[in-house]
């Protein structure tokens, strides 16, 4: 069967996240989005488990599903965990997920973990705990268990970052690196940039939407086609199939918080190459740039840009649909307009990823505007431009840039914001 995940986000118990992140509004929100399997995060946490086990109930084996009505969705058990600790004479600050099979296996890896830290504190909690120590606690939990780095890229909290992270995945989990089957990609790396480091040819590369609130899950996912049910999921990860694994979804990478190299404070966003010309140091601060995923992947890279391993899964990129129809019709984000459109194409198409994927232009042309649907084909033909995102500040993009309009005027009905 075929359907798509997402595996990573947070409660309303996870710091600056939404309050309304709770089971019923994720269920909700995740056929809006059209996911099928969604993470619960955050089983760690006492409240949040207490409601897991309360308000859900056994589907498909290793899967869970609304006690007050199926909507179809099913949850899988997840959480993330922040390590922070000491290991070759450096401090690591690397976030982990993990996958379990049972609210047994949750039960004695939450009771193993709340003795070495306080859960209650933050639903993806801060523990004292090598990266490669929780692997262990949680595979003598249950064997079936995942753990996946994620967001492996990102500067300050991974096990690629150039903050506090290694160079490989052995250096970090040492004898249980053949453990790791997968790494998150992240929202500022894509596949096509991990493939060019050849220690991830056996690696799996997920996506995953890291939502802290309710409108940006799936908005990074990944598209299966096996059995539904925690085994057929854990046997994709742990396998590199892609007649099982069809693809991930992706943002464009430059859309990301940490594509580009920069200081937020100093409002400076730099490319690798130009870093390297003022030797990774602030022009304007003189303090080191918090150097972004693109650099940081150019170092541990081993091949060129554009290297297509033989066993690569395939990927999409897109765009958030409510970002979509603003910079088609060229308004606000948060503007009525936007919400109606979005609704109304909701309503009638089916789901987001529905509208973004597969409907046609007529289609969406017929239940929003023609320039909306022509937004969304050149999306999905990759006519976009983004400024990059850099430090925290996510990437600005442009479906219809000034360069892009020139070029395909004759392609562009009603383009408002030209004329
Ligand atoms: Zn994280
Ligand atoms: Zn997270
Ligand atoms: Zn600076």
């Amino acid at each position: 069967m075929k359907f798509v995940a997402d595996f990573h986000i947070h409660s309303k118990y996870s710091r600056a996240t939404s309050p309304l992140m709770d089971l019923e509004n994720l269920d909700r929100w995740a056929k809006i989005k059209g996911i099928n399997v969604l993470g619960t995060g955050d089983f760690t946490h006492p409240k949040w488990f207490e409601s897991i086990k309360k308000e859900l109930e056994p589907a498909e084996p290793g899967l869970f599903k609304l006690k007050t009505g199926d909507s179809g969705i099913r949850f899988i058990l997840t959480s993330e965990i922040s390590c922070i600790y000491t290991k070759g004479g450096k401090v690591r600050k690397i976030h982990i997920i993990i996958f379990a099979p049972s609210i047994d296996a949750v039960e004695k890896i939450n009771l193993k973990l709340s003795q070495i830290g306080n859960l209650k504190a933050d639903g993806r909690p801060i523990l004292g705990l090598d990266a490669k120590e929780l692997t262990k606690i949680v595979l003598d939990a249950d064997e079936n268990c995942l753990v996946v780095p994620a967001h492996a890229w990102t500067p300050w909290f991974s096990v690629f970052g150039s903050k506090s992270g290694f160079n490989s995945l052995e250096e970090c989990f040492d004898e249980y690196t053949k453990y790791i089957y997968a790494i998150e990609t992240g929202l500022s790396s894509d596949p096509a940039m991990n493939w060019r480091l050849s220690q991830l040819d056996k690696i799996n590369l997920i996506s995953n939407s890291d939502a802290h609130s309710l409108p940006k899950i799936g908005r990074e996912a990944n598209v299966f086609d096996t059995e539904l049910n925690y085994k057929g999921i854990a046997e994709v990860l742990k396998t590199k199939d892609s007649k099982k694994f069809l693809y991930t979804i992706e943002f464009f990478p430059e859309e990301g918080k940490y594509h580009y190299d920069g200081h937020r404070t100093c409002n400076l966003s730099l490319s690798p190459s130009q870093s390297k010309k003022y030797n990774n140091i602030c022009p304007r601060c003189g303090k080191p740039l918090v150097i972004g995923v693109l650099n940081r992947v150019e170092e541990l890279a081993d091949r060129p840009e554009g290297f297509l391993p033989k066993n690569a899964i395939p990927f999409k990129s897109l765009i958030p649909l409510n970002e979509v129809i603003a910079e088609s019709i060229g308004v606000s984000v948060l503007s009525k307009e936007v919400s109606k459109y979005y609704n109304n194409l909701i309503e009638n198409l089916g789901s987001e990823l529905k509208v973004l994927l597969e409907s046609t232009e007529k289609e969406i042309s017929e239940e929003s505007l023609p320039e909306i649907a022509s937004g969304i084909i050149r999306m999905r033909e990759g006519k976009v431009s983004v400024e990059p995102g850099y430090d925290g500040v996510y990437g600005k993009i442009k479906i219809f840039s000034e360069k892009n309009s020139l070029n395909n005027k004759n392609n562009i009905p009603n383009q408002r914001t030209l004329f």
